[in-house]
């Protein structure tokens, strides 16, 4: 049973192996979709969470709010630079973010303490692209 969509989840993973960079659910079933799998989105939804829990992809929530998931080429704790506009993903070490992360939790007396630390922005071809745009307009 545990064994019967194997085959789907190795193609999500796949797909989210192509993937420029953190794309929803909905956007990796497009793309499978278009390449007639037949893989369904509620297959695509728990393949994702399933790789997520695994630590095989990464996943992080937008400002939309919205999940988003990408199979990371760095193995471990990292943070992500992330192109809101063109979903380019840069992934990051940040030392700093490290201790003061640590610190602040001890400083309330928590142990164990995780964190997320994504930051989105526009790199610098889409920051260039918008500018021109605004200067057109
Ligand atoms: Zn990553
Ligand atoms: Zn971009
Ligand atoms: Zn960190």
């Amino acid at each position: 049973m545990a064994q019967r969509n194997t085959w789907q989840r190795e193609r999500v993973r796949e797909a989210l192996g192509d993937a420029r960079g953190f794309v929803s659910a909905q956007s990796l079933h497009a793309t499978l979709r278009e390449e007639n799998t037949g893989i369904g989105l509620a297959t695509v939804y728990r393949a994702l969470s399933g790789l997520a829990a695994s630590g095989d992809a990464d996943s992080l929530q937008s400002p939309e709010g919205e999940a988003l998931y990408r199979a990371c080429s760095t193995e471990g704790h990292h943070h992500h630079l992330i192109c809101r506009s063109c979903g380019l993903t840069v992934e990051i070490e940040a030392k700093d973010v490290e201790a003061w992360a640590k610190r602040t939790a001890s400083l309330h007396g928590f142990s164990e303490a995780e964190h997320v630390v994504d930051i989105f922005g526009l790199c610098t071809p889409c920051a260039k692209q918008r500018a021109a745009a605004e200067g057109s307009a």
